[in-house]
């Protein structure tokens, strides 16, 4: 099994593409901490192996070091946790600004120093950053705020990647297209017209589908194995096609 032996720690796993990640994980044999903000999403992760749960809000940075406090070792970190605010630049208040850096960027920026130490003693350690296409890769219409958080996500891994290359620590992101989690239901429910929103949403994508958040969980996987020994600093489209 890929990861076996390796413990991990990952946020945002109550539902969407943080919780098919922690499956994968457990799967190839991590010993995985899921956390979300939400306690009682952990639950369905009750009788999982390999498996355990404890609630951490990203934006607390005494609870962040609190959970990870609570590891004996951590080889991987996977920082799952975003916010998406629909808008322009104009529609875009100060506190829209300031809680999407928060929850996007702040928060790795805070998950990253409560864990490297300890990477950096053991001389290995994997971090893998949520990006996304929107803003890093493609500018989208309507996520101003959104899209200049995710390209920080891509300076960020590129960052700590070239500060510990030689250390035995990576750092690689994940720029994930339109894939079909929960969020993406309520953006979706929020339009006045669903049905028509969701078919705006697979029309930016090529494939004609939305991907899986199943599908997305392999890459977080591969980037925290030791098959990715010789990846380092790099950003991974799987988009289905939307920046061919
Ligand atoms: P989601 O948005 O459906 O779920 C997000 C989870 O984050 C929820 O379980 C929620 O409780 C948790 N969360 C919210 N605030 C938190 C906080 N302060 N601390 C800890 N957890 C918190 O999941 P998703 O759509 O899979 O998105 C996960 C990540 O993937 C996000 O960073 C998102 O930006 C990114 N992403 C999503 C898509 C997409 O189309 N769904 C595309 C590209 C990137």
């Amino acid at each position: 099994m890929r990861l076996s032996g390796k413990t991990a720690l990952v946020t945002a796993a109550g539902q969407g593409i943080g919780r098919a990640s922690v499956l994968a994980m457990a799967r190839e044999g991590a010993r995985v901490l899921a956390t979300d903000v939400r306690a009682e999403s952990l639950r369905t992760f009750d009788g999982v192996g390999n498996v355990i749960t404890a609630p951490l809000d990203v934006l607390d940075r005494a609870q962040i070091e609190a959970v990870a406090g609570t590891l004996d070792r951590i080889d991987v970190l996977f920082n799952c946790a975003g916010y998406v605010h629909a808008g322009t630049v104009l529609d875009a208040s100060d506190a829209d600004f300031d809680f999407a850096v928060n929850l996007n960027v702040r928060s790795q920026f805070w998950t990253s120093r409560a864990v490297l130490p300890r990477m950096l003693e053991a001389g290995a350690g994997s971090i893998g950053n949520m990006a996304s296409v929107a803003g890093s890769l493609r500018g989208l219409p309507n996520r101003f705020v959104y899209g200049l958080t995710k390209a920080a996500v891509i300076g960020l891994t590129k960052s700590v990647a070239a500060d510990y290359v030689g250390r035995g620590i990576r750092c690689n992101c994940v720029c994930p297209g339109t894939v079909d989690t929960p969020s993406l239901a309520d953006r979706i429910n929020a339009f006045d017209d669903p049905v028509e929103a969701r078919k705006a949403f697979i029309a930016r994508q090529p494939m004609g589908r939305l991907a899986k958040a199943e599908e997305i969980a392999p890459l977080v996987v591969f980037l925290a194995s030791d098959e990715a020994a010789f990846v380092t600093g790099q950003s991974y489209s799987i988009d289905g096609g939307m920046t061919i």
